[in-house]
């Protein structure tokens, strides 16, 4: 007809497309929670909108889901009485990616990785994952607010280009209805199969608070035909199928797990709330849940992952924290209730005390605000300090797989988050220059501490055999004693910060004068003075030769065998500090 309208997809768009038919199929169950949750949204977005406009409801204030399965048509359609699109909605929201990360990330992903549905499956395909199962989708819609003969269907089979058509649609709402392929309508993997379907939602979207419905079914028994003879039947059981009927049961709890308390919580609840919010495939490694009762009142659920996201440290990563008001749905990726360094956790914030019509800017000013981030940020050390020091080696051995991924960015809150500067002090580890392991705790090198030693001692360098090598350390192994060896790119950054651990002053070697008090014994003082003397003309000579290229030249006591050795001033930058600047491009 005239009033069909082809458009072509986004570029990108195709190439998604292409991925996930591709690349998806072993998970192909993903499409059920996706479109779930895109139903689920489409509900919390109408219930935020109407709490300025009542009138949105339209005398449908149920909301719900609802999921219908043709065996006969090889259909099944997810049904929502949420927010709804027009025509202008459905070809931007379905025909666009939408979400600006999601083009660098496909980019970023190499061909291998591509073949991997992990990865792809990690950042969520959403409504695409759709053509995973079906060859047809067909999407009528009709938005809050609007006419009913401003619907709009949108039809595509997943591969260049989708239709749009103006239609009318009297009930407010989405309703996705899937043409199933050939291998998805029979066998094992069937989704016609209402029994696959009901498991799948409780396994994946049980946490959704709101009713999730399919119709009901019911036994009924073979209809006796006129005239059949009596005794034909008599020994055989009675035969009868399943029929559906026109009434709707709901499948799912239909309460949010963060609201239930949590001795009634199973692992394997949290287990599947997390995956369903994160799209990890991995269990996570962690998790907290309580209900707080401040100043401000709310409910956290944070969860540590097992491993850290690709973009952990670009500027655009995404924070994992959900915010609700009394359960409803106000944001994705707060960012403001969790202090940087805490970026990798994951989880869902619910609180009573925060108005509805909460934005982002207001969430960057509000106290309450503010008292959040500082309750989730402690929660958190806390609960990495009782895996740190527990003597349960299940929880060291997960300490050391946090370390692992999160150590380095840990170390960013010496700097970010003075006020818990100590707690994070105690969870960091590093080789030293007698144990190549990073397990060292600043604790455990003060243990160990030499007799009249005053400093805990440090020195930075790219990688570990730098460090183990450098002539900074050379007096130190003569003298046996030990040295912390710092090697990531943030260590000298952080360590700006951190002066002193538990009233010990921390001491770069690499830096300045380094005193070894009462370590350097009467005789090397005055063997060292008498250097100084003897030197005197050597060192005017470097001097002028140097002339501005060095800020000064000094006979140096901490060498053992290498001739010579340059040193940073204090308080200057040093080369690994200079070559990180130019790495984050300043
Ligand atoms: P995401 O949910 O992460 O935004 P999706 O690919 O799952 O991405 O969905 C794309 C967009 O399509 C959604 O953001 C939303 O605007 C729109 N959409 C999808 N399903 C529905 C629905 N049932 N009701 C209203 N809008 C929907
Ligand atoms: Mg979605």
């Amino acid at each position: 007809s005239a009033d069909v309208k082809k458009h072509s997809f986004e570029a990108e768009v195709a190439q998604l497309l292409h991925l996930v038919t591709h690349s998806l199929y072993s998970n192909a169950d993903i499409f059920v929670r996706e479109l779930v949750s895109n139903a689920s949204d489409a509900c919390d977005k109408l219930r935020f909108e109407a709490t300025n406009d009542d009138s949105l409801y339209e005398d449908d204030g149920e909301l719900k889901i609802r999921i219908d399965i043709d065996t006969e048509a090889k259909t099944i359609s997810f049904i929502d009485n949420g927010i709804g699109m027009n025509e202008a909605d459905a070809i931007e929201n379905l025909g666009t990616i939408a979400k600006s990360g999601t083009k660098a990330f496909l980019d970023k992903l190499s061909e291998s990785q591509k073949q991997d549905g992990q990865l792809i499956g990690q950042f969520g395909v959403g409504f695409y994952s759709g053509f995973i199962v079906a060859d047809t989708i067909t999407v009528e819609s009709r938005k809050a607010g609007e006419p009913a003969n401003q619907g709009v269907r949108w039809v595509s089979d997943g591969t260049g280009s989708f239709t749009v058509e103006t239609i009318t649609k009297d009930t407010r709402g989405t309703r996705i209805t899937l043409h199933l392929k050939e291998e998805y309508s029979e066998g094992e993997d069937n989704y016609l199969d209402r029994g696959k379907i009901k498991r799948l939602v409780n396994k994946y979207s049980d946490h959704i608070s709101l009713p999730i419905q399919m119709r009901k079914e019911v036994w009924q028994e073979d209809v006796k035909e006129e005239g059949a003879d009596e005794n034909d039947s008599s020994d055989a059981p009675a035969g009868g199928q399943m029929v559906l009927t026109d009434e709707w049961e709901t499948i799912n709890k239909a309460s949010a797990l963060w609201t239930r308390s949590a001795s009634e919580i199973e692992d394997d609840e949290y287990v599947d709330f997390y995956k369903n919010i994160t799209y990890d495939m991995d269990d996570p490694l962690t998790w907290t849940h309580n209900r707080v009762e401040g100043r401000v009142q709310y409910t956290q659920l944070l969860y540590i992952p097992k491993k850290a996201p690709m973009d952990l440290y670009t500027r655009e990563q995404q924070h994992g924290l959900k915010l609700y008001v009394k359960r409803v749905f106000i944001m994705d990726d707060a960012e403001q209730l969790l202090p940087m360094y805490l970026r990798f956790v994951k989880g869902v914030i619910d609180s009573a005390d925060l108005p509805l019509n909460v934005s982002r800017e207001l969430l960057q000013e509000s106290r309450d605000v503010k008292s959040i981030r500082d309750g989730n940020a402690r929660r958190i050390l806390t609960l990495l300090a009782s895996l740190a020091n527990s003597e349960d080696s299940d929880k060291q051995e997960k300490f050391a797989q946090f370390y692992s991924e999160f150590g380095d960015v840990i170390k960013e809150g010496l700097g970010e988050d003075m006020g818990n500067q100590a707690r994070i002090a105690k969870l960091l580890r590093y080789a030293t220059s007698t144990n190549d392991k990073v397990e060292t705790s600043f604790e455990d090198y003060k243990a160990r501490m030499k007799d009249g030693q005053k400093a805990i001692y440090y020195l930075t360098a790219d990688n570990l055999a730098a460090a183990k090598n450098s002539p900074q350390l050379e007096l130190f192994k003569k003298k046996g004693i030990e040295v912390i060896l710092m090697t990531s790119r943030v260590d000298e950054w952080a360590m700006n910060f951190l002066t002193q651990f538990d009233d010990t002053p921390l001491q770069n070697i690499a830096k300045g004068a380094v005193d070894l008090g009462d370590l350097q014994d009467e005789e090397e003082k005055a063997k060292a003075e008498k250097a100084q003397e003897a030197m005197k003309p050597v060192v005017e000579k470097l001097k002028t030769a140097l002339d501005t290229r060095a800020k000064d030249v000094r006979v140096s006591n901490r060498l053992v065998d290498s001739p010579a050795i340059l040193v940073t001033a204090e308080g200057e930058l040093s080369p690994q500090m200079i070559q990180m600047l130019k790495q984050m491009g300043q």
